[in-house]
């Protein structure tokens, strides 16, 4: 299911751009996550709010860091990871 993301540095770009990189679960926003990481593989299923980690591939080649609802794609904030809280 392709949606929007507003990213904070190109505005809002469909999600085949951008590169899924893992839910944050408890790391603090701003970690980067080692490719080869359990956590990118075996995230959590949460049915809810939760932040994870985007690459914007086709774009800012940067990363970013969602608040997105995984029932609806909706995405309540996003910022840059270096600025992420
Ligand atoms: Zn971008």
């Amino acid at each position: 299911m392709s949606f929007l993301i507003p990213c904070p540095h190109c505005g809002e770009r469909p999600q085949p751009e951008f590169a899924y990189g893992g839910n944050i679960g408890d790391d603090p926003p701003g970690t980067m996550l080692d490719p080869l990481s359990e956590d990118l593989y075996f995230n959590d299923n949460v049915a809810g709010e939760q932040f994870e980690r985007w690459f914007h591939r086709f774009g800012c080649e940067r990363w970013l860091v969602l608040r997105r609802d995984t029932r609806t794609n909706e995405i309540a904030e996003s910022w840059d990871r270096v600025t992420a809280p």
